[in-house]
């Protein structure tokens, strides 16, 4: 048995913002019940988690930190959710702030956050034999581990959720931060900065990202954000090992923020497509395809191509409701479109799991035409919840959605590969025409109730990766 600690910064059911929390909240579970490895996670103590957890948390140990010249006090809690171990970092000062990110200081946090997570390792209840870090926010656990670890006996892996985003500071003031002597500077730099995730990258024993596809996208310049020279340099120690969500919590037979639980049948589907149809003010139809967005606002997820063509789009007998928060200028492109077509389209700017749940039961269609996508979790919960996804082929998008073929009967959802807003309109006016006509639509309905994402063969995946890198620890040990 490999005890192993997740470190994150976010995980369900605390805190959230989008799918890394979905996954440093569900896997752990999942690796558990393998009976392999012992899971457990730590993150900060941020403000946004509610009483209902911080009331039942206990303070097991507080220890201090130094940035630079500075001590800062952390206070480590600890407590147990569905039967896996959380424990929290709490400093006020860092983490006592509304929402997650986006301080002009998030640099300095997460370096305060990833030395506490060292410093409070003696107080764990048991001692990770692999510590897993997730995204740049984690990485610097990793590389300051391997830097300052006396003896190798905790192997490392890293875990790529997006690429996009490296935790970049300026020189000086991150060597002040971390104190951290000359000689370790290159294995931290990268393209005249600072970058978290390089320093990670560059220091785990093992680096996984979450689908195989995304895997060996970014070893190209394309998809690499700069860091494909390090991704290639590593390619041996790199695998793509595809996310799952929990199909426990996401399970539209028991979930309970919907308006009617439904298993396989259309005809209970459709009574929450009424109350969605009612609750924002569409038209109440049973015979008009509803097409949903549940995401992030942001170039990322292929909302030029949408903004584009949704007009068009709407000039057919269809609805459309975008629920999401994000860049102001995919707010306000859709709220426009929303505003010029009030019975076809409701745009929502908000975060809300509830809802967002009862879109995903409503819909008929979920639309995802991301530029990239690491694995994407959204396409996933709407397979849960019998809504076909309309994918552009990228990343996990390819690895989860297959086309739907008239002929042979096969495939969950719709697909283009050009990044291109036309193929995305055409591929919206196939779903279109698939949507009235019974036998194809049926067909496809069946394909939906088909498969689960569940996390069955993932967890097994890395439990693999922890064996392999800790009987490598016990040959050296031999030899
Ligand atoms: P990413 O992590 O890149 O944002 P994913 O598809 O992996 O994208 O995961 C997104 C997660 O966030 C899903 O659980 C999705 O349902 C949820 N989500 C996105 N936008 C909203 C929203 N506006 N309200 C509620 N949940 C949302």
């Amino acid at each position: 048995m490999y005890n192993v600690l997740f470190v994150g910064s976010e995980a369900t059911p605390f805190i959230k913002t989008g799918g890394l929390a979905d996954v440093i909240g569900s896997l752990p579970k999942a690796i558990n019940e393998t009976g392999d490895a012992e899971v457990s996670v730590i993150l900060p103590l941020y403000r946004d988690i509610k009483e209902t957890w911080r009331k039942d948390m206990q303070t097991i140990a507080s220890v201090e930190v130094s940035l630079g010249w500075r001590q800062h006090q952390a206070n480590l809690l600890t407590y147990v959710f569905e039967g896996v171990r959380f424990y929290f970092i709490e400093n006020d000062f860092y983490f006592g702030r509304d929402g997650i990110y986006g301080y002009m200081d998030d640099g300095e946090r997460f370096v305060f956050f990833n030395k506490a997570v060292l410093e409070c390792l003696p107080h764990l209840y048991q001692q990770p034999d692999v510590l897993h870090a997730h995204d740049w926010h984690a990485a610097l656990s990793v590389a300051l581990l391997k830097t300052f670890q006396s003896a190798p006996s905790i192997k490392t892996v890293l875990t790529i959720h997006n690429l996009k985003f490296q935790g970049k500071m300026e020189h000086d003031a991150f060597f002040d931060l971390i104190n951290l002597p000359p000689k370790h500077f290159s294995g931290f730099e990268w393209d005249g900065m600072v970058n978290c995730l390089k320093a990670g990258l560059f220091h785990a024993d093992h680096i996984t990202t979450v689908s195989p596809s995304y895997a060996e996208e970014i070893k190209t310049s394309y998809f690499g954000e700069g860091l494909d020279p390090i991704l290639l340099e590593r390619a041996n120690d790199l695998s793509g090992i595809l996310n799952g969500i929990d199909t426990e919590s996401y399970n539209s037979a028991t979930d309970d923020a919907l308006y009617t639980h439904f298993q396989y049948h259309p005809t209970l589907k459709q009574a929450n497509k009424r109350f969605i149809q009612e609750k924002f003010g569409l038209p109440v139809r049973d015979d008009v395809p509803l097409y949903a967005v549940i995401s992030r606002l942001t170039e990322q997820k292929g909302f030029h191509l949408l903004t584009r063509v949704a007009s068009e789009f709407l000039e057919q007998d269809v609805q459309l409701v975008v629920l999401g928060t994000g860049e102001s200028r995919f707010e306000h492109d859709f709220t426009q479109i929303a505003e010029a077509n009030p019975t076809k389209m409701v745009t929502k700017l908000m975060f809300d799991e509830q809802v967002a749940r009862q879109l995903y039961a409503a819909a008929d269609f979920f639309i995802m035409p991301s530029k990239f996508e690491p694995c994407g979790l959204a396409q996933l919960i709407a397979l849960q919840y019998k809504t076909a996804p309309i994918v552009r082929e990228t990343g996990g998008l390819k690895d989860t959605v297959q086309p739907f073929n008239e002929y042979d009967g096969s495939g969950n959802g719709f697909c283009f590969s050009n990044y291109n807003a036309h193929d995305l309109l055409n591929v919206l006016r196939y779903s279109f025409d698939v949507y009235h006509d019974c036998n194809r639509f049926s067909k496809l309905y069946d394909n939906l109730t088909g498969h689960s994402f569940t996390w069955f063969t993932s967890a097994k995946s890395y439990v693999d990766v922890y064996k392999s890198l800790c009987r490598a620890e016990s040959y050296e040990l031999v030899l």
